[in-house]
């Protein structure tokens, strides 16, 4: 059924976000599973207060002031027995979280003594929250856009400072008012064609329709292309510049790999041929992340017979082919035609920096030869064994893969589904800018624009079909 959206129009089979109706208080313990410091109950809904205060006893008497920490203790209502001592605090919406009533008791965090408050909040009438159910109705209530409530799961998840950084922007509306600014404009455009629609004597003439054209260009079109570049950028700094590490069997990439992650991860053998596939770890130079993928299981694969060893290859090119940067590792104290690269595609060159390992086994001068085994291409002298040479390997590889890395104030924490939904707007977008080129009928062209809107909407969560909604509050962790 078509419904009316926050932005006045009206978007076929679309979904316009509802006010929370008068709902269940909802309660579960918001600190993780297991032993800790602290540990939080909260409850949100209309009750929440009612109930968090039949529970809280004050150590003085006096009213629970909004927003005050008091200290107390817990107790069964019905046996007067104490539960837990603990820090409460009365939060009225809705400028809260969820923007309904929140209460939250901060007890001493062991996983029986917060499972019998939750308890006791249940047999109060409170029901257990489903998995990001908070921020669920923090969504509903309007407090935060779909992309905010994703941003949330984001920060919770995040690796590195800079996958921190991103969400932490993303949550503070970076996408949702780029977004705001496209559909504003894409509006603009439908306004006044709905309005030709109204007094059809007004029909869009070949200058009005130029006007709208250039109304959709950069303003609608173009901006789209930049956030989808944004994006990009976004995702090289989540997920990390790919690095990988090649070279012969034994040269030492996985005790190279240990030693930058400065932790054993990667299998080292004495005998070629034990490390599986490939390993993935993620290596933070100043905040921002490396993904250093060791391929030394995909080419021992050689030994398996032909058809191994070609997957085995073909799945080393596909990771170099989308690395920043190759480090080839060579062993300083092999022989010198043993530092050739034979796997190397000569397009890919320009990507290497060549690692000479093992320079503790021979003479300064023999290990620079090493490094310099690659005309024109950087290379140092490090040990993996010694960690000599270690941080200024560091510090290049931070140079040459984090160096194309866009700037992290202009990225965007842009997922698939966000992704896939950019990009069908600025096709509805185009379609709807071609038609107004090619003298398509004003209401075909309405329902391009529309079709754009709505695209836009999925991410903003304003015409996000209840499926999807549920589908992304489901990853959140329960008390989130
Ligand atoms: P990979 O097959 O390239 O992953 O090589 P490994 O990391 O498994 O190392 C092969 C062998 O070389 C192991 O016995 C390592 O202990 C040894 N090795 C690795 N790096 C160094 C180094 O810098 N110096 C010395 N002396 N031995 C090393």
């Amino acid at each position: 059924m078509p419904v009316r959206t926050g932005w006045g129009i009206i978007i076929p089979g679309g979904k316009e976000n509802q006010l929370p109706e008068p709902c269940e208080t909802i309660v579960a313990v918001a600190t993780p599973p297991g032993r800790g410091g602290l540990g939080i109950v909260r409850l949100s809904g209309p009750r929440a207060i009612e109930i968090g205060r039949g529970l809280f006893r004050p150590s003085r008497p006096g009213p629970l002031r909004p927003w005050r920490f008091r200290y107390g203790w817990i107790v069964d209502p019905e046996g007067r027995d104490l539960v837990d001592e603990v820090l409460a605090v009365a939060m009225p919406g809705p400028k809260t979280y969820t923007g309904e009533d929140v209460f939250e008791i901060q007890g001493h965090g062991g996983p029986v003594v917060l499972r019998r408050i939750v308890e006791l909040c249940l047999e109060a009438g409170a029901r257990p929250a489903e998995a990001g159910e908070f921020t669920q109705r923090a969504f509903l209530a309007g407090r935060i856009d779909l992309a905010q409530a994703e941003a949330v799961a984001e920060i919770v998840a995040a690796q590195t400072r800079a996958a921190a950084g991103l969400a932490a922007a993303q949550l503070d509306g970076r996408l949702s008012r780029a977004l705001d600014e496209v559909a504003g404009r894409a509006l603009e455009v439908l306004a006044r064609i709905e309005a030709g629609l109204d007094f059809p004597e007004d029909e869009l003439g070949p200058i009005g329709r130029a006007d709208l054209a250039a109304g959709l260009d950069g303003p609608v079109i173009g901006l789209l292309d930049e956030l989808i570049d944004r994006g990009r950028a976004g995702s090289a700094l989540r997920q990390g510049v790919r690095t990988v590490l090649i070279g012969r069997p034994n040269a030492g990439k996985s005790s190279l790999l240990n030693a930058l992650l400065g932790r054993d991860r990667a299998l080292v053998t004495e005998s070629p041929g034990t490390t599986r596939d490939y390993i993935e770890e993620i290596l933070e130079i100043d905040g921002r992340p490396v993904l250093l993928t060791d391929t030394a299981g995909l080419r021992e694969l050689a030994g398996r017979g032909e058809a191994a060893e070609a997957a085995g290859m073909a799945a080393t090119r596909k990771l170099m082919a989308e690395a920043g940067l190759i480090l080839a590792v060579v062993d300083a104290s092999e022989e010198a035609e043993d530092w050739s690269l034979p796997y190397l595609p000569p397009e890919l060159r320009e990507a290497v920096l060549v690692v000479a390992n093992k320079s503790d086994l021979v003479e300064a001068g023999r290990a620079r030869a090493a490094a310099e085994s690659l005309p024109g291409r950087p290379g140092l002298a490090v040990s993996a064994l010694t960690g000599q040479g270690l941080g200024p390997l560091k510090e290049l590889i931070g140079r040459l893969a984090l160096g194309q890395a866009q700037p992290a104030e202009s990225a965007l924490l842009v997922n698939l589904r966000q992704e896939a939904a950019l990009k069908g707007a600025r096709r509805a977008f185009q379609a709807a800018r071609d038609g107004l080129a090619a003298g398509l009928e004003a209401e075909l062209v309405a329902l391009e624009l529309r079709e754009g809107l709505d695209q836009i909407g999925r991410i903003t969560g304003r015409s996000a079909p209840e499926a999807v909604l549920d589908l992304i509050f489901a990853r959140f962790c329960v008390g989130k």
